[in-house]
């Protein structure tokens, strides 16, 4: 978290910030920083992809005909793409469709109904079950475990990484059986895991023995900078201490390619990723190997898909620093906001209980925000001060007067709090 440049406003300048305020709504605006969405230009960086496969003589890799039933688990090319880009090995993998959510979504679903391991206790007959929540963190992922009716346990998300003394001391608990972590490029904190925290998550010794880590590494090479952060590899070491079935990792190309139609990947342990395959047999015989031979095609090899990426920091860039200036100049230190090095977010925490207020000026004047609370579990947070900011769909102009009526929202919001108390 990066601190105020400017000084703070005073309850005096609240009628001129409110003129300022509705001189903005006058304009109708109808601004969206709701969602991580790439921008169209970024859309159109794959458009190859559209085009990789030409005839049918292409549709054969590796003597896997990927117009036919075959190679449940994905093609050899893809696995490696995935191999060469997160530090896996090819046969901790299974390929999937176009969503990582999905995979995890299953995985819950698969782990509740069938148990983590053969002859485990599945999760949906052991009773009440928890899963640790890293927060503010994913709003997707808390929507699985409300979906499932897995109670969470919020843990504070810290400068590198969740509170690993509280999560030590949460896994003693036998009805803990999971933490959702976004390791690199956090959403919506930015925070790349330091290496000492994936070093603790390595040595977690969980009372539960179906106790899994779901690391969604969505943000693993989505750098914003040429100097981008590095994530200790999870997967290594817990292969150390012989412990990789307690992983579930996750990656998908939907920020490389497009947001769907792009290929999935979920990386554990031998036994578990066994387990996982053979539970899957009875729900898929193939996914879609076209598309995966089209992903293999366009790029090649995982140095294309870094220089495909760079082309991604290039639009997404700008965006950020355009907010981020706003931010310094506009907000006159009301709040604090993360300065991510990578991922599809900025994390502004405002003074406490002035979030919501914030949020619902910005909405009335035309701004939409991401629901105020939804990064946190059960769409509550406690302190009612973080707001999540998605500055990559908007085109760079109205980016600027969005994060500018926000920096009004969020004054006002401030003063109105400060002279009523
Ligand atoms: N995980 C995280 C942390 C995300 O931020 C997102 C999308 O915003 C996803 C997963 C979704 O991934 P997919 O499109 O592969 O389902």
């Amino acid at each position: 978290m990066e601190n105020k440049k400017a000084a703070a406003p005073l309850p005096e300048d609240l009628p001129a910030l409110r003129r300022e305020y509705e001189n903005y709504k006058a304009l109708s605006l109808k601004l969206d920083m709701s969602r991580g969405k790439p921008d169209k230009a970024q859309l159109s960086l794959s458009q190859g992809l559209l085009t990789a496969l030409t005839n049918d003589a292409d549709t054969t890799v590796d003597g896997i005909d990927c117009r036919n039933y075959g190679a449940p688990d994905g093609i050899p090319g893809v696995k490696q793409l995935f191999a060469d880009l997160l530090g896996l090995p090819v046969f901790s993998m299974f390929i999937g469709g176009g969503s990582s959510l999905e995979m995890m979504f299953d995985t819950v679903a698969r782990l509740m109904l069938f148990g983590a391991l053969p002859g485990m206790t599945p999760w949906g007959k052991q009773g009440e079950i928890r899963f640790l929540c890293p927060s503010p963190g994913y709003d997707r992922h808390f929507a699985i475990c409300e979906a499932f009716g897995i109670r969470m346990i919020p843990v504070k998300m810290q400068k590198d990484g969740p509170d690993m003394d509280a999560v030590e001391s949460l896994v003693k608990d036998p009805s803990v059986k999971g933490i959702w972590c976004v390791p690199k490029y956090s959403n919506p904190t930015g925070v790349t895991f330091s290496d000492e925290v994936v070093r603790r998550f390595a040595a977690l010794s969980p009372a539960a023995e179906d106790f899994r880590i779901f690391w969604d590494n969505a943000y693993a090479i989505h750098d914003l900078y040429d100097e981008g952060e590095t994530l200790l590899n999870l997967y290594d070491e817990l292969v150390k201490r012989g412990k990789a079935d307690m992983l579930f990792e996750f990656a998908s190309f939907s920020k490389v390619t497009y947001a769907g139609g792009s290929v999935s990947m979920m990386a554990s342990g031998e036994k578990s990723i066994a387990y996982a395959k053979s539970i899957i047999a009875k729900q898929i015989i193939c996914t879609d190997k076209i598309n995966q031979l089209r992903h293999l095609r366009y790029f090649g090899n995982a140095d294309n898909v870094r220089a495909h990426m760079k082309e991604h920091a290039a639009i997404l860039r700008p965006k950020f620093e355009a907010v981020l200036k706003i931010f310094d100049e506009d907000l006159g230190g009301v709040g604090v906001y993360t300065r991510p090095k990578g991922g599809y977010f900025i994390s502004l925490d405002l003074p406490a209980g002035t979030a919501k207020r914030t949020y619902t000026l910005a909405a009335e004047a035309g701004v939409k925000l991401t629901s105020c609370g939804a990064t946190f579990p059960y769409g509550v947070d406690p302190l009612d001060s973080n707001l999540r900011i998605a500055p990559s769909f908007p085109p760079i102009d109205e980016l600027r007067t969005a994060a500018k009526v926000l920096c009004v929202c969020a004054k006002i919001a401030f003063l109105e709090k400060q002279t009523k108390e």
